[in-house]
């Protein structure tokens, strides 16, 4: 591209240029366009038609040619042209035309005056051509700024303005359930905005950059909004990826006009969401992405440049903090780090609170309850959850949700719409049944685990056949290796009823074993619960937010260990819960015949059920001790 050379022409060259190109284009248009439409207005008539018309004194001018003759009719207030053929034998034509005082006319008449025809023809088309060929041009300019040019006049290297727009979404920090250690944070940097001279008194400055990290969903991109309705000051809001541009360089000017802007602005808030795109390590690479790296360099230069105490604060986003270049993390950048965390039971309780504010909504609804079965929810499921569940009220024609409908609403965040279509067969079901309680069973019959809270064998449109949930009754934040390994034995339930029942196995476990497997690796490699690795750390995690990558770190020999000791691990458990089901193997067949016959159970069913004076299973139970 050799944009960069082109230099924007002297105004008047280009005005005179543009005003004979329209010039060149009116005239094609009149030689060439006009004449055919205006031969397309001339309506045929007959030789008859023109006599009668010539008789009746209604015509004004004529045009002989050769072998056409035109004519101008005039009446009823109006007027128009024909044309008919020249017949030669009638000879005294002329005469009579003559005698009719018909204006003999070199050119083919026509209906308008000179005047509104040279308007019509040559202003009005000018005019029109003049103005949207401009605004074409400037389409045109404007897309090559884009490009690599600039906005207007080809001017290099300038971005379009208007992405930084000063925020009006009037988000306030009341918006933002939970997260309290995050908005105290953030409402330092508000104040400081509002009252600097207390600061400045002490001498104390302001951190000159504040990274919010969190998984997604954690209302970081919200807290931001907040910001900017609190604190009253212009906010420049741009997304990492509005940096990256196809040609080198561009990102870079990006960056210096952002920055340029947010100092004129001073005191305001830039606010940078998804900065990994941007701030990603430079590597060093030959051939890396010189674009985003010279993105990055400008950043950090600028961050360096300007002067914290007029008052820009810089606000950014990621939920990849570990993918950061460390330069951009040290103090006199981004400095201060605000975690977001995912909510815990008391935050996810205000989450749906605040959200409930916007829908219409039982006064009896117990958001403790629902706060305690989302447990892991981020604040973007719980907004969702209870978007569902004004809809589903809306679906069943209510004026408002309930708590049934959050609970439905739940299930569906979690594990996806039920599945009406798909019927199972009976024998499906009953497999499914089993399954089920195996694993709530597993899961009732050992101590420190979390209470069965429903089991459904209704499929679902994640692709679950049936599911059990558990619900906690606080919160945890840490798990013992006896707590683990119940998960385990609880996860391989579902598949030691099938094998207990129909001494067959089917796919339906794929999942389990998926989670069964994932725990006991983590509890060798990096919970240092196996008795041969001590407290050794065999697996490094990145990526925490995101699911969390793993990558072993040992060598071959400790991986094949790793995997024996995973096996052996799963194993017992899984004997262990075949071995519960066995032993209650009365209680097994009782509700799973409940569950086969009314596809759901309420904890509060399960645990009756469960504590009901057995027939058989209390005797064989017996028996065998
Ligand atoms: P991210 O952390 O990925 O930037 P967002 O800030 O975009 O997440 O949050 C998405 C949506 O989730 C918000 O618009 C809001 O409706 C909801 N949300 C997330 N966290 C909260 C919270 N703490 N309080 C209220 N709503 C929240
Ligand atoms: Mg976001
Ligand atoms: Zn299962």
């Amino acid at each position: 591209m050799d944009i960069k050379e082109k230099k924007p022409q002297p105004p008047q060259n280009s005005t005179l240029f543009y005003c004979v190109l329209v010039l060149v284009i009116l005239l094609i248009l009149n030689i060439f366009v006009m004449p055919s439409l205006a031969e397309r207005s001339i309506k045929d008539a007959t030789y008859d038609a023109f006599l009668n018309d010539l008789e009746a004194g209604k015509i004004s001018e004529v045009n002989l040619e050769e072998d056409v003759i035109y004519y101008l009719e005039e009446g009823n207030g109006r007027a128009q042209v024909y044309k008919t053929g020249y017949i030669s034998s009638d000879v005294d034509l002329v005469e009579r035309l003559d005698e009719a005082g018909v204006v003999f006319n070199k050119e083919v008449p026509q209906t308008m005056s000179p005047i509104v025809s040279f308007l019509i023809s040559w202003l009005l088309p000018f005019v029109i051509i003049w103005f949207l060929g401009g605004w074409l041009m400037k389409k045109l300019m404007k897309n090559m700024g884009n490009m690599g040019g600039g906005p207007g006049a080809m001017s290099f290297g300038k971005s379009n303005d208007k992405i930084y727009v000063k925020s009006s979404t009037g988000i306030k920090f009341s918006d933002v359930a939970g997260e309290d250690e995050a908005k105290e944070l953030l409402t330092e940097i508000v104040d400081y905005l509002h009252n600097p001279e207390k600061y400045k008194e002490i001498g104390a400055s302001m951190p000159k950059g504040a990274l919010l990290v969190g998984p997604p969903g954690t209302g970081k991109t919200l807290l931001a909004k907040a910001v900017a309705g609190e604190a009253n000051v212009p906010f420049f809001s741009i997304s990492g990826s509005e940096f990256v541009e196809m040609f080198v360089g561009m990102g870079a000017a990006k960056v210096r006009d952002l920055f340029k802007q947010a100092n004129e602005k001073a005191p305001c808030i830039v606010f940078i969401d998804e900065i990994d795109t941007i701030g990603k390590k430079r590597d060093g690479q030959i051939g890396g992405n010189d674009e985003r790296e010279q993105t990055l360099n400008q950043l950090l230069t600028e961050m360096d440049g300007f002067d914290g105490s007029k008052g820009v604060v810089i606000l950014a986003a990621t939920n990849r903090p570990d993918s950061l270049d460390p330069a951009l993390l040290r103090p006199g950048r981004f400095d201060r780090r605000i975690p977001v965390e995912l909510p815990d039971l008391k935050g996810r309780e205000e989450i749906l609170k605040v959200h409930a504010r916007k829908i219409k909504i039982a006064d009896n609804v117990n958001f403790y309850e629902i706060a305690k079965a989302a447990s892991g929810a981020s604040g973007a499921e719980l907004a969702n959850i209870v978007n569902e569940a004004a809809l589903r009220a809306v679906r069943d024609r209510r004026k408002f949700a309930t708590q049934a409908d959050l609970e439905e609403s739940i299930e569906v965040v979690i594990a996806g719409y039920q599945k009406k279509s798909r019927v199972l067969s009976e024998k499906e079901k009953l497999i499914v049944s089993y399954h089920e309680v195996g694993h709530a069973l597993v899961a009732a019959m050992q101590t420190n685990s979390a209470p069965v809270h429903k089991i459904t064998i209704i499929p679902r449109t994640s692709g679950a056949l049936g599911y059990t949930m558990q619900v906690e009754d606080g919160e945890h934040f840490l798990m013992s290796k006896e707590e683990l390994e119940n998960k385990i034995a609880t996860f391989t339930g579902g598949r030691a009823a099938e094998e207990l029942i129909f001494h067959s196995v089917t796919t339906g476990a794929s999942n389990d074993i998926e989670q069964a497997t994932k725990l006991a690796r983590g509890m060798i490699t990096r919970y240092g619960m196996s008795d041969d690795f001590d407290m050794v750390a065999m697996e490094s995690m990145s990526n925490q937010y995101l699911g969390g990558d793993s990558s072993l770190a040992c060598s071959f020999e400790t991986q094949t260990q790793i995997d024996k000791k995973v096996v052996e691990l799963v194993k017992k458990q899984h004997q262990k819960a075949y071995k519960i089901l066995e032993d209650n193997i009365g209680k097994l067949h009782e509700l799973a015949k409940f569950l086969y016959e009314n596809e759901t159970i309420t904890g509060e069913e399960f645990m009756r059920i469960l504590n009901t004076k057995p027939r058989i299973g209390m005797n064989d139970q017996a028996e065998e001790e």
